[in-house]
């Protein structure tokens, strides 16, 4: 099979042996040789240790690198990114109670979430973890929910910064959004922040996400950094976290081009070096989420048939849109593209046809790649859908047509 640069950028994660995708020491054929093996998600180890290393050797190094558990979740994973990272960030009260339980207690966990009931906040002033608070109610409720509890819960301002990161595939920032609070309202919120049951404990920008241009990236940090300056003048203390988001791109589609990493890390050197003459104390934060395993991730599912109707070849596999709705597009996509998508137990033979693989619920939408070029494939092939690791099972509706669930493996 010959693959595509798309492809070949995707294949170039993982091990491949004799045509075959390998899972750790084991080929994709051996795995699947159980008949009761089902969908699965395929996450590497060695790729997701050498996304981190290289994010850490491109960021100056006082930079704080936190891991955006809602990517995923999945609990091994979170062992293997407790060790690697410097922080969780969290956005509900059941993914804080996860990442506390795999990180243990002294471990920097910030939780961010536009709507925190008041169990969820309570359980983050006990927990000790940073709050990103969003509002100003909220923070009236943080602060008598920790009187309450008799803590000092450590408060940070999110704020909804009035630019926008460019060209990024989720905007949270820039229009009217429901995220943290205008810059004039934390303003005056600020002086307060200091009180019997609360600290100050730094402000929160997140821009955006999904987001492959190098330089977009660094003028929005530069803007963040401007704003969180404007703000810290005033505050009350400067020993404390600036988290500035992240919002690094992977290349899902053919057409994409990489993220220059290295030119991020290049300019955000500038930008904390001068922000660090400014404000000695304070630490700046980036979060990240699918760029630190969003491209180590492989889903991959069984062909159950074949068939050609009206022209058309179709792949029907046993997984589907209920694995994972983000490759079927239905996931915030505006026009419906590919993963790269590979039959990955026959990576080294030509291909010959046009198919169209799908999965097995009744319903068009479930479509997992559309008119790809394939090998001579039957029953029993396994398809790869690659760039895979982040936004896989943790945003999909599994209990759609009560098919099991996906098995993970991180290997
Ligand atoms: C979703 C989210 C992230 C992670 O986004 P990625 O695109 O996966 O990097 C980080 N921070 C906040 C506040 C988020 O809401």
């Amino acid at each position: 099979m010959k693959a595509s640069q798309h492809q070949q950028r995707a294949l170039h994660n993982f091990a491949i042996d004799d045509g075959e995708l390998l899972m750790g020491e084991q080929r994709v054929s051996e795995y699947f040789a159980d008949p009761n093996v089902g969908p699965t998600f395929f996450y590497s180890t060695d790729a997701i240790t050498r996304r981190v290393a290289a994010v850490r050797a491109a960021l100056p190094p006082s930079v704080r690198l936190q891991y955006a558990i809602k990517a995923n979740p999945y609990p091994p994973l979170l062992e293997l990114m407790r060790n690697l990272v410097d922080g969780f960030d969290v956005a509900s009260g059941g993914e804080l109670r996860l990442a506390r339980q795999v990180a243990g207690p002294d471990f920097r966990i910030g939780f961010a979430g536009p709507g925190k009931n008041d169990a969820e906040l309570r359980a983050a002033v006990m927990d000790g973890c940073t709050i990103q608070v969003e509002s100003p109610t909220e923070f009236e409720r943080i602060r008598s929910l920790a009187a309450e509890e008799g803590c000092i819960a450590a408060t940070a301002l999110r704020i909804n910064p009035d630019f926008e990161l460019r060209g990024s595939g989720m905007k949270m920032s820039g229009a009217a959004t429901p995220f943290g609070m205008p810059p004039d309202v934390a303003s005056k919120l600020l002086p307060e922040t200091p009180s019997t049951s609360t600290r100050f404990a730094g402000l929160h920008i997140y821009a955006g996400s999904q987001c492959l241009d190098a330089t977009a990236i660094s003028d929005a940090q530069e803007a963040s950094l401007t704003l969180a300056a404007s703000l810290l003048d005033a505050a009350p203390d400067h020993r404390v976290d600036i988290n500035i988001g992240g919002g690094f791109g992977i290349p899902y589609f053919a057409q994409d081009e990489l993220l220059d990493l290295d030119q991020v890390g290049m300019r955000l050197n500038a930008l904390t070096t001068r922000f660090g003459e400014r404000f000695p104390k304070a630490r700046i934060v980036v979060e990240l989420g699918r760029y630190l395993v969003g491209e180590s991730g492989v889903y991959l599912t069984r062909v159950l048939d074949r068939k050609s109707i009206r022209g058309k070849i179709f792949l029907i596999c046993d997984g589907g849109l209920h694995h994972h709705l983000a490759a079927s597009g239905n996931f915030g996509q505006v026009i419906r593209r590919n993963y790269p998508t590979m039959v990955v137990n026959r990576l080294n033979e030509s291909t010959t046809s046009t198919a169209t693989v799908v999965g097995r619920l009744c319903t068009p939408l479930d479509v997992i790649a559309s008119d790809i070029a394939i090998p001579d494939v039957s029953v029993g092939d396994i398809v790869g859908v690659f760039q895979s690791g982040a936004y896989g099972p943790t945003a999909s509706p599994s209990q759609f047509l009560g098919h099991p669930p996906p098995v993970e493996r991180l290997l």
